[in-house]
């Protein structure tokens, strides 16, 4: 659920002062209008009533994303200058959060920290992208009759891999997604995202399979 805060905002034109309605916290989930927003860099935009000029207002918001393990700090881009002070009390925020959030969020990730609206439209853009390239993928998976093992979005991120993995057999394991890459990618060479790990996975025998996907509420 996202919820909504009011702030006194001071137009950057005509330096008059209105109080606002903002969104402090954005489930993206579950506000797809609101996520819609965020991607055009136009969540929390304001219209100043006595001149009419758009802008962002100077408050912090939060983006949330459970199913993509997405969890981001906005803060103003004119916050950068002191970005340090800013990013301890996002520490302190998402310390905090923890509790409230229970599970959803993967251990040991860090939130993301952004100024200014870009980062976050920039990596919903990107998780879009991702999220097309894996239905493709889904679509031969069953086709070939092979199974989809749904590793954690956030290690998928950061690692430059995809998400979901596809394997042969009744199991998961490091064979059997290998083996149903190679299924994959020889059924459709353009699904390179599965080429690219599959080469990842065969350079360090040792790597584990990636932690899987935490039940996304
Ligand atoms: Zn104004």
């Amino acid at each position: 659920m996202s919820f909504q805060g009011t702030i006194e905002a001071n137009c950057p034109n005509c330096t008059d002062g209105f109080d606002a309605p903002i969104w402090s916290f954005v489930h993206g989930g579950k506000d797809p209008v609101l996520r819609d927003q965020a991607k055009a860099m136009e969540c929390n935009l304001l219209l100043c009533p006595s001149c009419g000029a758009a802008f962002l207002p100077e408050a912090p918001w939060i983006y949330y994303e459970p199913a993509d393990e997405i969890l981001a700090f906005v803060f103003p881009l004119t916050f950068k200058a002191e970005e340090a002070k800013w990013r301890e009390k996002m520490s302190a925020d998402f310390a905090a959060m923890r509790g409230a959030l229970g599970d959803h969020l993967p251990v040991g990730h860090e939130p993301e920290v952004f100024f200014g609206p870009e980062g976050l439209a920039q990596l919903l853009e990107l998780e879009d992208w991702r999220r097309d390239e894996r239905d493709v993928m889904a679509f031969f998976a069953k086709d070939l009759k092979l199974s989809v093992y749904k590793a954690s979005p956030a290690w998928a991120r950061e690692q430059g891999a995809p998400s979901w993995l596809p394997y042969e057999g009744r199991s998961a394991t490091r064979d059997t997604v290998r083996a149903g890459i190679k299924k994959i990618v020889a059924a459709n060479d353009r699904l390179t995202a599965w080429s690219d790990y599959l080469k990842t996975l065969e350079k360090d025998p040792a790597a584990p399979l990636p932690p899987p996907a935490l039940a996304a509420h």
